[in-house]
């Protein structure tokens, strides 16, 4: 029997870092990070170059700007298509139901800004005054912005590399008059890419609650979720809790709940139990969720009946229960 050996796995302890830092490095927040002789050939070197060096006066501006904010949410996922940024867009209505309540919905998922679409403000302007960017209302109390906003066209696509993608990133935090809010409520981008942990650096400091991790209930979803899991602590995010998208199928007519995406290893709830981690719920698939959102309408207002509305207001008291706690 032939036996290999594991290979020795470094940790990687600074949690922007794709790989970890090698022998001879300067130091990732160093000013010559990314630069000189020390980093060449090191797989980090355009986050490095790109990462915040020393204290960035920007933080300043940014926690300024957050400040009355009074909880800031992110939406994670460990990978795309799980119905991340469509949770960002049920979130926003349900907690906007409240018209005690102020909330914003900031999109920061800069390869795919959906949530113009889907919260009904496709084709809207962002108005710039002397105080900032004035997020687009879509009714009273729910206000959004989004990249989405200051793209040409429908189809185009951002080619930016990793510098100037984060230069908008900061823009956006520095620049929004968000004013005062209740509840604001951050779609990142999926997985652990440079933007991702970039919103996240950024964000850290000006007290953010915690990230609402969403994923669906098969393994291939949960091995990546584990990832966004071990980011979080890492980055010491406090994981609100975790949210079972599409968990299951309701049938429009007759109601009937059928499950699509088997859950293999227990799914979402086994996973938090095994991680210590909130499980908020699991939230089935109705295929009109995709027409509310195609639509821009809320899916809680046209179908209050819907098990997946009922799924979703449940998921959105546990979730303010574990910012709260
Ligand atoms: S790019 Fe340079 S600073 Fe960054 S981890 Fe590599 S060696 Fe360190």
């Amino acid at each position: 029997m032939i036996t290999v050996e594991a290979p020795n796995i470094q940790k990687i302890e600074n949690p922007n870092l794709k790989e970890p830092e090698p022998e001879h490095c300067p130091g990732p927040e160093s000013e010559d990070a990314g630069k000189g002789d020390a980093c060449d050939g090191c797989a980090n070197q355009e986050i490095c170059e790109s990462l915040p060096k020393g204290p960035d006066p920007d933080m300043n501006l940014i926690n300024e700007r957050l400040k009355d904010i009074k909880h800031k949410v992110l939406v994670l996922s460990g990978k795309g298509g799980v119905g991340k940024t469509t949770f960002t867009t049920m979130l926003s209505w349900a907690l906007a139901a409240d018209e005690d309540l102020e909330i914003g919905a900031m999109d920061l998922d800069i390869c795919g800004p959906s949530l113009p679409r889907m919260l009904g403000a496709k084709g809207e302007s962002v108005h710039a005054s002397n105080s900032g960017w004035t997020p687009v209302y879509v009714n009273d109390n729910l206000g959004m912005m989004s990249i989405g906003f200051m793209l040409p066209e429908d189809d185009s696509a951002i080619v930016w590399r990793g510098a100037k993608k984060n230069g908008l990133i900061k823009q956006f935090l520095k620049d929004v008059d968000w004013g005062k809010l209740d509840y604001l409520v951050i779609d990142t981008p999926p997985g652990t890419s440079d933007e991702h942990i970039s919103v996240n650096t950024y964000l850290k400091e000006s007290g953010i609650d915690g990230a609402l991790v969403v994923t669906t209930p098969q393994e291939v979803a949960l091995l990546d979720v584990r990832k966004e899991i071990d980011f979080c602590r890492k980055a010491n995010i406090k994981i609100l809790g975790l949210v079972e998208n599409m968990s299951g199928f309701v049938c429009p007519g007759c109601k009937n709940e059928s499950m699509i995406f088997k859950p293999t290893t227990g799914g979402g709830k086994a996973l938090c139990e095994e991680l210590g981690i909130p499980f908020l719920g699991a939230v089935p698939l109705d295929p009109r969720i995709g027409k509310a959102c195609d639509d821009g309408e809320s899916f809680l207002d046209l179908y209050p009946d819907s098990p997946a509305s009922t799924a979703i207001l449940d998921v959105v008291d546990a979730l303010i229960e574990s910012i709260e706690s």
